[in-house]
């Protein structure tokens, strides 16, 4: 059995001492009654939900897996995935980021991430059924008719029905433009959809009265490629006019994938026979509605990682001062004992700091995006929505990419700390190793985001978006470059922010000659952005700390909190000069390799 705590002290300091969010989100309507003291009871709540109820269903679910039904294509969840579903709905949860119009509670978006952060930690698979529907809820939200949003938010917003996001197909995957699902318009306004779709999470299950899908696929005079696709909600049960549940449409789950992690989470193929369906948006606009949902998806999907960074780092902490083997290269250290506890390895505390300094940082980074994403819709001043969302976009593929790839290193780690005991099922730390690996593929892969960073957000405005964020970088060091004691903390960034000007042009002109070049390059700039990003957050950490200590403060958090931030400079940062130099060493020794590859 794993243990978990919710993270509820590191995630109070990030939001109320390092980003202050309350000040920022009381300067927007929708909440400008909102106070610490709120954010922290929900969170205190949520915590226990997470731990209590949905914890204990993590292994069970994981061993037992969905099982579908090949006549009646139900699928049933592991034991105990509906009751946790019904008192998820019961407390309310599913409605606390909604927008109150529709049922929703209002409550800011950081909060709902914090709280998905502990249910990831607590467990990913079922989490992904409630998950998925907030995307689809804004999808929706934002590009939905009137009469759509009455139809299907309110029931989203309570969780009573749950929604999937339908792009993938056999032969398309990261290229939708192969799309071939096809709608046929009918005289009554509706259409009628037909195709497959593969890999859809919580495609089909019973913890939903209905499933709202939202599906892409092509109506008859769509031009070719990715500017012919349409967007539809397509609902397993049609709705009546009074809001009851009406024929069952043909959209139906035909198999359920046998996978490496995530088993408790339904991840069917869909077969859409002559499905009614609405549409969403302009006719083959349906990548703006589809985005609006990817985009939740991506910082979505960064927070999975980082709830199984944090639980993975809480297991290895608890079994290393528990496990005796062999003794301290310093002399003995648990003298009573026959060896000392694990924890006083160095390399032991390697693979520990690894998993706490990547959980820390990107719990930061996190919150911080979420407030952007919370001004980009909710500002009243215009310019600083423009900021946020243009941040915002910069910061997605990093917060998607870098905080995945991390927690597949940090879960890999976490389960080293157990020596052969967490390759044992039983112990649990496999499981997160495994479920963290899905979060580097889907959303599009790691790959993709690293070619969308560098090629589209960054080269693709000539580094305008980039150099706001430098921005942040530079009035941090204006307002410490002359504290001897942040010195350690902002040197690297400044450094950094500097090479990254030139690298970046550098990169920019090689990729004008040859776009390859830009492709062999993309994935190590999204880890050298991804520290520069990180380390300027690890610099505001450090910062904080200093100042509470400076007033008086002798809480040991503070000083947990330095020790991490020197860490992380000391042991992770310094991968950026390799990563700078790999990425500099060209497309060549890729591209030219046909007798390697043969
Ligand atoms: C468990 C699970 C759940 C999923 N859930 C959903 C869901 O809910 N809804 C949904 O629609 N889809 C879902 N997916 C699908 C997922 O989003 C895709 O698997 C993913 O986008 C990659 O597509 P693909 O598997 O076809 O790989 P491919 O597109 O075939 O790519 C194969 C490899 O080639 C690389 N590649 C492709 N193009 C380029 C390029 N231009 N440059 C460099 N490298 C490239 C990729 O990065 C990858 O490494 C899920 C998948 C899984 C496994």
């Amino acid at each position: 059995m794993t243990i978990y705590t919710p993270p509820l002290r590191d995630m109070q300091f990030v939001m109320h001492e390092v980003l202050n969010v309350t000040a920022d989100l009381q300067a927007m309507p929708a909440h400008a009654e909102m106070d610490v003291d709120t954010i922290n009871a929900v969170l205190e709540e949520g915590g226990k939900f997470a731990a209590e109820v949905l914890l204990p269903l993590n292994q069970s679910g994981d061993a037992a897996s969905c099982q579908l039904d090949p006549v009646t294509h139900e699928v049933t969840t592991p034991a105990g995935f509906k009751a946790a579903y019904a008192q998820y709905i019961e407390g309310g949860w599913a409605a606390l980021a909604c927008d109150p119009e529709f049922g929703g509670q209002g409550l800011p978006l950081v909060v709902n991430q914090c709280f998905y952060e502990m249910m990831n930690s607590a467990n990913q698979a079922w989490t992904m059924y409630p998950g998925l529907t907030h995307g689809a809820y804004a999808a929706l939200y934002t590009h939905g008719t009137p009469e759509q949003k009455a139809t299907y938010l309110h029931k989203m917003t309570s969780g009573e029905w749950t929604g999937t996001m339908c792009l993938t197909e056999p032969h398309c995957g990261t290229d939708l433009g192969l799309m071939r699902s096809k709608a046929e318009p009918q005289a009554d306004g509706t259409f009628r959809i037909t195709g497959t779709k593969i890999f859809i999470s919580a495609g089909e299950h019973d913890m939903a009265a209905n499933i709202i899908h939202l599906v892409l696929a092509r109506l008859p005079d769509a031009p070719p490629g990715i500017k012919g696709v349409s967007l539809f909600i397509v609902p397993k049960y049609l709705v009546n006019a009074d809001g009851t549940l009406g024929a069952r449409n043909p959209i139906f789950a035909s198999r359920l994938e046998h996978k490496m992690g995530i088993k408790a989470n339904a991840s069917a193929q869909i077969e859409i026979d002559g499905a009614i369906g609405t549409l969403v948006g302009q006719p083959h606009k349906g990548m703006q509605g589809m985005f609006v949902m990817m985009n939740a998806a991506r910082l979505g999907v960064g927070n999975q990682s980082l709830g199984l960074t944090e639980v993975a780092f809480q297991n290895a902490l608890a079994y290393a001062k528990d496990r005796l083997q062999m003794r301290s290269l310093t002399g003995p250290k648990a003298k009573d004992q026959p060896a000392d506890p694990i924890i006083v390895h160095p390399d032991v505390r390697k693979m520990l700091l690894t998993a706490k300094a990547y959980a820390e940082g990107g719990r930061a980074l996190m919150y911080f995006s979420s407030m952007l994403l919370e001004k980009e819709y909710g500002h009243p001043d215009e310019k600083v929505r423009k900021e946020a969302g243009e941040l915002l976009a910069l910061l997605t593929p990093i917060v998607k990419a870098f905080i995945t790839d991390n927690g597949w290193t940090a879960t890999s780690a976490c389960m080293q700390v157990f020596g052969g005991h967490g390759y044992i099922t039983d112990n649990g730390m496999e499981q997160f190793v495994r479920d963290a690996r899905i979060n580097m593929i889907y959303e599009g892969t790691n790959t993709i985001q690293s070619l969308d960073l560098l090629g589209r957000k960054v080269l693709g405005n000539n580094g305008a978006t980039l150099k706001k964020f430098g921005k942040l970088i530079g009035a941090l060091v204006a307002e410490e470059g002359v504290n001897e004691k942040m010195a350690e903390f902002i040197t690297p960034i400044a450094i950094l922010g500097d090479q990254m000007t030139k690298f970046t042009t550098e990169l920019g002109f090689k990729g004008f000659q040859n776009p390859d070049e830009v492709g062999a390059a993309a994935v190590d700039y999204l880890r050298v952005a991804g520290h520069l990003v990180f380390g300027y957050f690890w610099a505001r950490m450090a910062q904080v700390a200093l100042q509470k200590i400076a007033a008086g403060s002798t809480d040991p958090f503070y000083v947990a909190k330095l020790q991490t931030a020197r860490f992380y400079f000391a042991k992770l940062f310094p991968e950026t000069a390799t990563l700078m130099r790999t990425a500099r060493a060209g497309s060549r020794a890729l591209m030219d390799t046909d007798a390697a590859l043969a």
